[in-house]
């Protein structure tokens, strides 16, 4: 079987797999097809055979996420722009300067006064800068690579990193992941409650809203190996759902909790912080391969 004949066999088997878990959730009369867990738009088996659904990436695959859920070609796409770039930025400003570097940041390195604007990549004992022609005059380029020849170990170069990251959207971004991590593994009963309406809706327009999820540091370094379960501790998180990427805990609603609940929980977690969580995996160690709605059947 051909890597396209086998795409498309799952993409039916999973949209199958979310008809019959929203036709659990929606009674007496559910709707005929898949419904986009983030817009949800209703789908039928035509629409997906026109290619109106997708293979969605959880994490985004731009930060080395796996395909895991459908969702149309609109959230999808929007996503792109919206949240994936300033996650891998926040990405590779994270790994920069480890062994697990995410890829070269934008930047420039100066030396004697002149500037080179490329990329500069570093995984804690080499530097990689790179130089871009067309950030670059031709002739400050050649002074720029001349002057290096005077490069000794008493040297100084200027560094300079330009990152094009919004750290909220970033934020933003995670929990949307976050969300279609939760949504393959627990279903439409648990992200339809209201709890979850604020953060679809800030996924359509983020810079008009006040939406800010909450994403705690774990100690120490993991890696991005995505993880989904039941916080046990600190008391005042209990119950709540998180999904795990790499050092990032994402927080999620209990089941049950109120509309406000992201708004209360910024309220009471102002500022990025670590914090030492406890949580009891739903599944194993690892996100399933795909989606498997542990609470609508
Ligand atoms: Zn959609």
């Amino acid at each position: 079987m051909t890597a396209t004949s086998m795409r498309l066999r799952r993409r039916a088997a999973w949209f199958e797999r979310g008809a019959h878990a929203i036709g659990c959730v929606v009674s007496p009369r559910p709707p005929a097809g898949y419904v986009c867990p983030l817009c949800l738009g209703l789908f039928t088996r035509e629409q997906l055979d026109a290619g109106e659904l997708t293979d969605e990436h959880v994490p985004p695959k731009a930060v080395g996420g796996n395909p895991l859920v459908l969702t149309c070609v609109s959230c999808n796409g929007a996503s792109g722009g919206l949240f994936d770039e300033s996650m891998a930025d926040e990405e590779k400003l994270r790994t920069f300067g480890t062994p697990q570097s995410a890829g070269p940041l934008p930047g420039s390195v100066s030396f004697r006064g002149i500037r080179n604007n490329g990329s500069i990549d570093f995984d804690g004992e080499r530097w990689k800068m790179l130089g871009d022609p067309g950030q670059n005059n031709p002739e400050t380029l050649a002074a720029h690579t001349e002057s290096l020849k005077h490069l000794d170990a008493g040297s100084s170069l200027e560094l300079r990193l330009s990152l094009k990251a919004n750290p909220r959207r970033a934020r933003i971004g995670w929990a949307r992941s976050a969300y279609l991590a939760a949504f393959a593994v627990y279903g439409y009963r648990y992200v339809l409650q209201p709890a979850l309406d604020p953060l679809r809706a800030a996924l359509e327009d983020p810079d008009n809203s006040a939406f800010d999820p909450v994403i705690f540091r774990t100690t120490g370094e993991s890696e991005l190996d995505p993880l989904i379960g039941e916080v046990t501790a600190p008391q005042f998180l209990a119950g709540c759902r998180a999904a795990v990427f790499g050092p990032r805990v994402v927080l999620l609603p209990p089941w049950g909790a109120s509309q406000d609940w992201f708004a209360t929980l910024r309220k009471q977690v102002p500022d990025e912080r670590e914090e030492v969580i406890t949580l009891v995996p739903v599944i194993g160690q690892r996100f399933p391969e795909g989606p498997i709605h542990l609470t609508d059947g």
